[in-house]
């Protein structure tokens, strides 16, 4: 039998295999028009800019994942409103944060095709960062449960954490391919480390600061379009496999 490259397989799963992005500015977008109703004119680069810098202030109380986004709304609304925002107004934010954690999964074009392909080769495990019970929920609404062997909902994505991860699971940074749409949370820290990555950019997070690459691990970089392309980019990364 052919030497396998990789022991393990990590996804990513938001603006990954799901899209994600899109609900929170669809999000940001309703709580303007709240806003608006409270006679508050802001663009939608204002809120963004807004809404953003009250979450990253929240960080470290709250961590990732709708809720911490809702209370960051409820905050930026109070400010933003010299305290006049109503009971009324903050139940509409509490529904706005429970329908984006019941609403249905959109898949990436090729996300189903690329686990499909790779699940009966490589053990695979889903890397996500976030609430758990709201990950987990996501998964189960993805319909991509089965393709996982586990599930692993992490606070951050540091190389202190892939580390921590690889080793509960026995496998070599070396031998751990990472798959993910964010440079700073799925490629830069698992490359430190001495695992690969390919990076799959989502399109809304495209223009997003483009962490560089250390020239020493190119040869563990793969940049992909599209998850169509998955399946045959990782054969190609094989002992003897063409790109
Ligand atoms: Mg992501």
């Amino acid at each position: 039998m052919r030497e396998r490259r990789f022991d393990l397989i990590g996804f990513d799963g938001d603006d990954t295999l799901w899209h994600n992005e899109r609900d929170y500015r669809d999000g940001r977008e309703r709580f303007r028009a709240i806003l608006g109703r409270m006679g508050v004119a802001v663009t939608e680069d204002e809120i963004e800019e807004r809404v953003n810098r009250t979450e990253v202030k929240n960080l470290r109380f709250y961590g990732y994942g709708v809720s911490s986004f809702v209370l960051s709304l409820i905050e930026t609304s109070i400010q933003l409103t010299d305290g006049r925002i109503t009971g009324g107004e903050i139940a509409e934010l509490l529904d706005l944060a429970k329908a984006m954690l019941t609403s249905d999964v959109e898949l990436f074009e090729g996300a189903r095709e690329a686990l499909q392909a790779l699940s009966p080769t490589y053990p695979l495990v889903l890397v996500t960062k976030g609430d758990l019970l709201h990950q987990r929920s996501k998964l189960d609404r993805s319909g991509l449960g089965q393709y996982f062997r586990d599930v692993e909902v992490v606070s951050h994505k540091t190389t202190d954490v892939y580390a921590g991860l690889l080793a509960r699971h026995r496998v070599e940074p070396s031998r751990f391919l990472m798959v993910g749409n964010s440079p700073r949370s799925d490629i830069l820290p698992v490359l430190e480390i001495g695992g690969w990555a390919v990076h799959v950019p989502a399109a809304l997070s495209w223009a997003h600061e483009h962490d560089e690459v250390p020239e020493g691990a190119r040869h563990r970089y793969v940049e992909l379009r599209t998850l169509l392309d998955l399946a045959d980019a990782v054969r190609a990364l094989e002992p003897g496999g063409h790109a």
